[in-house]
This record gives structure tokens, sequence and C-alpha cells, in this order.
């Protein structure tokens, strides 16, 4: 993701200040020098043959559920000073699968990030949980939410049987939509469908028709598909 300016250095000259001033008080205050708190969780169920994120394919009983969140607030806490001068604006829990986390551990995680910001949090901190399709039922998802999630990313990749076992991944055409539909029925407002383009398969490199089109595809067999974010990654 690209970084945002969320501040303006330019000082306004002295006969603009006035206009801008009833402007600014009229807006709602925003977070000042915002950060957002990225939390990796580094476990899935097998690994994709194109990722080289920190990921390792780890048995469902063997993944260290509470000694990680253990973890994850202990650096928490090691870190804290660096981030005094600013305010949350998001938290990121990214992988990895981080909807196999339990939720109860997850959400250990968020309330911890919350004390450390008390009073230096923006009025509504996105809170995002990136979930695979086989990792994401009605349930799971209403879990998440409940630990303090407030949007979802699924990892989709695509909607062709062919290039999603090209890729690697483990869920069909039918269950990232069933995944989507399980996030959306959770009653968390902001999904978002991850897309990857560009995929060189035996026959062919798709081409951006194809994946403009198959964007389409997944806005249109999603049901609820208006509340789904569509990102699209290149695959190099
Ligand atoms: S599920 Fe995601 S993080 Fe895990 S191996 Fe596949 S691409 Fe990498």
């Amino acid at each position: 993701m690209g970084s945002r300016n969320f501040v303006s250095v330019e000082e306004p000259r002295r006969n603009e200040r006035a206009p801008q001033e009833r402007e600014a008080r009229s807006r709602p205050p925003r977070a000042r020098n915002p950060i957002g708190v990225y939390v990796h969780f580094p476990y899935c169920r097998r690994k994709c043959p194109y990722c080289d994120f920190v990921s390792y394919k780890t048995e469902l009983p063997d993944i260290p559920h509470t000694r990680y969140a253990d973890a994850v607030i202990a650096e928490l806490d090691a870190r804290l000073s660096s981030s005094a001068e600013h305010e949350l604006a998001t938290m990121f829990f990214g992988g990895g699968t981080p909807s196999l986390w339990e939720p109860r551990e997850l959400g250990r995680v968020v309330r911890a990030v919350e004390r450390a910001f008390e009073g230096r949090s923006a009025t509504d901190v996105e809170i995002t949980v990136e979930c695979n399709p086989t990792s994401l039922d009605v349930d799971r998802a209403m879990a998440l939410r409940d630990a303090g999630a407030n949007r979802l990313s699924v990892g989709v990749q695509a909607l062709d049987a062919d290039r999603l076992a090209f890729l690697g991944r483990e869920h069909t055409p039918d269950e990232a939509l069933r995944a989507l539909e399980a996030a959306l029925a959770s009653g968390i407002e902001r999904v978002s469908a991850d897309l990857i383009f560009g995929v060189a398969t035996a026959t062919a490199v798709e081409s951006p028709t194809e994946a403009a089109e198959e964007a389409a595809e997944t806005r249109r067999a999603c049901a609820a598909c208006e509340n789904v974010v569509l990102d699209l990654a290149a695959c190099l």
C-alpha cells in the first residue's frame, strides 16, 4: 500500500486564514500524525508457490494462537515509545492467514493496541483482517467482527478454476464466493476481494481485458456485491 499524506504543511497567507479556519472548524476532527498498526500472522494451511510473504505451512492444531498473541503484545509494548507522537488511524491484520487465528486471541491483540493508543485514536479506526476462503464462514466472520474487525479482505485471487489451480490455491471459485457472502452476512459493511491478474497459465497470459471481465464477473456473482471493493494486483 502506498503512503498517504494526511497532513498539510502549507501555512495559509494571512488574508486567506479566516475562511480556512472557519472551514476547518466545521469539519470533524482529524487524527494528527496518523499511524497504522500492522500485525503479521505468519501461518497458512499451505504455502502457495508464488508467495514471497513470510508465511509457514502449519497444521491447524500446531498454530500457537495464544503464544503468538502474547509475543505480538510484548512487541507492541517494546515499540510504544516510538509512536508517542502519533494517533491510531488503522489496524491491519495481514499474513499469512489471519482468519486462521482464534478470534479470541486476535481480539486480545486488538484491545491491547486500543489500550496502547487510549486517548490518541481516530473516531473510526478501521480494523482489517485478511481472510482466506477456506477459513471464513459466517460464524468465523461474526467472531472476527465481535473481536473488533470492521473490514474483511478476502483472498479471492481468481474465479477461474484453472487459474486458481495454477496459482496453487486450495479454494474453488464457489468457495471464494461463499466466503464473500459470509463476510457480508456477518454485518461487517466493509468487505474487499483481492484478485490477481496477469497470470501466465500453461495456455495463455491473462490480459488486462480478461482481468477486468473477471472483476466484473466477481461483482455480478456475489449477490450483495455493491458492498465489495475489488482490489487488483498483478502477478509478475
Ligand atoms: S495463503 Fe497467502 S500468505 Fe499464505 S502462502 Fe498463500 S499467498 Fe502466501
